[in-house]
């Protein structure tokens, strides 16, 4: 028999953690007690404010029927209502916004929606693998932007060479970012909006960080003067509101992008359920509800005990103004799969080595603030008791 997979497939970029992920199911089946920061899944439950509203509208057998179309009215305006009030942007709620089925999705759909075969996309290296699987399914090829720690981990378009912006047609950005926590200011969606509009080039922000945040609120990028003339913005109630499996999200903003997107999708998709749309406008009209900010606070608390220490172990390690990620450059130049693979092996606790975002993560690992306060103690404590000897030139 032959094989039943596209060359397509083929492209896809290996799975980097697979061997992690082999020494993790084996120390689990061994018996050791493992502690996972590996995946971005929050641990909490969703806030029951969430949950009941989704309990009276799965009731309602308005809601039973196909979702089809761009998102129910109540969905879209109260998106637009949500930035109004968070970031003062008005949005036309009949083209400017596009229910998803998790902003996973609609990162995915986007480059068939708007890239040619052989169209360039710009990728952030390290970044979301899925920027770039989308890209491949689409038949188009990336370009990987690499970001690094001088530079703030945000791309330098002065380095894309002249021929690939000429044939560049989406480029994705995500602030604050996944893997390492960075964030992103106006200035920067000033320069990255210019940028496009010189290029002409679609910009797809990914803002599914946009309210964890611990510090000033990061912007979004429709705040910009003339940004969804080549701009759309993608939202997620995943990590905001601990609503991961509901599969929810939206995109706002170029109405022409949200269009074709929208076109994509009613080919593939039926839309989203609507006792989960119901669901999530009582979340995103409620983003100061109680049971929202004491998850931020679990996740400071959380960050102020892995971050200090790590320090205190000697590592180097920035304190996170968003996300749920501590980036933390690996101590002594080891590389990102050495040190993931003793921090496992050693002491049983995962993390996800930075290469596995692509190239330019290595030297760095990525630990979620995904357990509690205790546990996040027990880490600390099992990681300072490793010895990492500086790595000898040979
Ligand atoms: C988690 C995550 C997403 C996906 O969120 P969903 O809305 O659950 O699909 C998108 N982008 C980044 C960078 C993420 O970390």
């Amino acid at each position: 028999m032959g094989s039943y997979r596209s060359e397509r497939m083929g492209l896809l970029p290996p799975y980097l953690f697979v061997e992690i992920d082999r020494r993790k199911s084996e120390a689990i089946e061994a018996g050791r007690d493992i502690i996972d920061l590996g995946v971005g899944d929050p641990d909490q439950p969703t806030p029951s404010f969430i949950i009941e509203a989704m309990a009276s509208a799965i009731r309602d057998p308005a809601n039973h029927t196909y979702a089809l179309g761009i998102g129910k009215r109540g969905f879209r305006e109260a998106v637009c209502g949500f930035f109004q009030r968070r970031y003062g942007v008005e949005i036309d709620t009949n083209r400017e916004i596009l229910a998803l089925l998790g902003s996973k999705e609609g990162i995915g759909h986007l480059p068939t929606a708007v890239v040619n075969p052989g169209d360039v996309v710009l990728v952030p290296s390290p970044g979301y693998p899925v920027y770039t699987s989308g890209t491949i399914f689409a038949g188009g090829t990336t370009h990987v932007m690499p970001l690094c720690e001088d530079h703030g981990w945000l791309p330098v378009f002065e380095d894309i060479p002249a021929d690939v912006c000429r044939k560049a047609r989406l480029m994705f950005l995500n602030y604050p970012n996944n893997p390492t926590a960075a964030c992103a200011d106006l200035e920067f969606f000033e320069r990255a909006v210019s940028f496009a509009r010189k290029h002409d080039i679609l910009i797809a922000q990914d803002a599914a960080y946009g309210e964890l945040y611990y510090e000033k609120p990061p912007p979004s990028i429709l705040q910009v003067e003339g940004a969804r003339d080549v701009a759309i913005e993608l939202h997620s109630f995943s990590k905001t509101f601990n609503m991961t499996g509901w599969r929810v999200g939206f995109a706002v903003g170029n109405a022409d992008a949200i269009a074709a997107l929208a076109a994509v999708k009613s080919n593939l998709d039926s839309g989203v359920f609507g006792a989960v749309q119901s669901a999530a406008i009582e979340a995103i009209t409620h983003t100061d509800h109680v049971a929202v900010r004491a998850m931020i606070d679990l996740y400071r608390q959380r960050r102020d005990v892995i971050v200090d220490g790590l320090r205190a172990a000697g590592w180097s390690v920035p304190s996170p103004a968003a996300t749920f990620y501590v980036w933390a450059r690996c101590p002594s130049g080891n590389d990102s799969t050495a040190t993931a693979a003793r921090i496992l092996d050693e002491v049983g606790v995962v993390v996800i080595p930075g290469v596995g975002f692509g190239e330019t993560g290595e030297g760095y690992v990525r630990l979620a603030l995904t357990v509690d306060i205790e546990r996040s103690r027990e880490v600390v404590r099992r990681i300072a008791s490793i010895s990492f000897k500086p790595v000898e030139a040979s």
